[in-house]
């Protein structure tokens, strides 16, 4: 009997010893004791148990690093890979850059050009590559070469396709003998107005003066002449039209295209009375054939956007009267301005 009941004691005391080790077991931390035991004794050599903790948060700020440092932030990139632009058009080409740029550069068509920073947009930078109406279509690897701070260089690359553009003959263009000598003594074609322009070149702001889309210059009747017309003469062979002719009454005013600094005012005997404005970063309009300047406007002066320059006439080689328009790009070296079709510039915001 009192065997019995000692039996029937232990099995109790044996029965609640189970469950107390069973509901200590089930606890959290207890499930983490054994994962702990199992890593040190599988994975990690004893010396090393107290970093068996840390190593969860290391591999997170690892794989944080990774993601926040792609490889990409590490080099400058182009905005786009691959552009389309058309003969005597404007090809405008951006990079993005990790950091600031000492300098960016690349080479089109064996001319260097020079990339500027964009205003209000953090280490992104701008080029104005002006593509001649003689260009060959065709597609160019475009290579951009960065130089930062450190002086570190980088290159990148994107792919420009040039497509020909349908430029139409002019019809019952004629130049009289008359004129042809006289264009020839004064050493100046229309086609070659660039060449005033040589001197100015290398003082251009290497920053925008212009603002929003370029106006035109007067109220447009109409274009007599389009840009990159084909003109077929004796005395200069065949030669493009490098601007546009646009025609008004005698004497109409005569407004700038941007905001700019006129850098020149002068008489010549092909362009008359002739205006350049410089509107930075190597971007100038050049106006012919007018009648008269305005006078209140000095060579040096700040002009703004649709402050009136001049009037219209025919002074120079001009039949009739109107005002021929160019507008030119520069290359970096201050070698050459190449003339590209205005009116992209007044559809276009650069
Ligand atoms: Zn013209």
């Amino acid at each position: 009997m009192i065997i019995s009941i000692f039996y029937k004691q232990l099995i109790t005391t044996l029965s609640l010893a189970c469950m107390l080790f069973t509901a200590l077991e089930a606890h959290p931390n207890a499930r983490k004791r054994r994962a702990k035991k199992a890593i040190s004794r599988k994975i990690i050599p004893k010396q090393h148990h107290q970093l068996v903790a840390m190593l969860p948060k290391e591999r997170s700020d690892t794989q944080q690093l990774t993601q926040s440092v792609p490889e990409i932030e590490n080099a400058s990139v182009p905005v786009q890979k691959e552009y389309s632009v058309s003969q005597g058009k404007t090809l405008h080409l951006k990079i993005a850059a990790p950091k600031s740029l000492k300098q960016a550069y690349t080479t089109f068509a064996g001319t260097q050009y020079t990339f500027a920073a964009i205003p209000h947009h953090n280490n992104r930078y701008e080029c104005f590559i002006p593509v001649d109406c003689d260009q060959e279509p065709g597609q160019y690897k475009v290579v951009v070469r960065t130089q930062d701070e450190k002086l570190e260089e980088k290159s990148i690359g994107c792919r420009v396709t040039v497509d020909a553009f349908p430029f139409k003959p002019q019809r019952g263009f004629k130049i009289s003998k008359k004129k042809l000598q006289s264009i020839r003594r004064s050493g100046i074609g229309n086609s070659s107005y660039g060449q005033v322009i040589r001197e100015y070149q290398k003082n251009s702001p290497p920053y925008k003066l212009w603002e929003g889309a370029f106006e035109l210059p007067i109220k447009v009747e109409r274009i007599t002449s389009p840009f990159g017309e084909v003109r077929t003469s004796h005395g200069f062979g065949k030669r493009k039209h490098y601007g546009i002719d646009l025609a008004q009454h005698h004497k109409a005013p005569i407004h700038a295209a941007n905001h700019g600094v006129m850098v020149h005012k002068t008489h010549s005997k092909t362009a008359g009375n002739m205006v350049v404005l410089d509107h930075g970063l190597g971007v100038f309009t050049i106006y012919c054939h007018m009648n008269s300047f305005d006078n209140r406007v000095k060579i040096g002066d700040r002009v703004l956007k649709g402050q009136r320059i001049g009037f219209l006439g025919q002074t120079g080689y001009a039949s009739g009267p109107h005002l021929h328009l160019e507008l030119r790009i520069k290359d970096a070296k201050n070698l050459k301005t190449t003339a590209v079709d205005f009116m992209e510039w007044t559809k276009q915001i650069y």
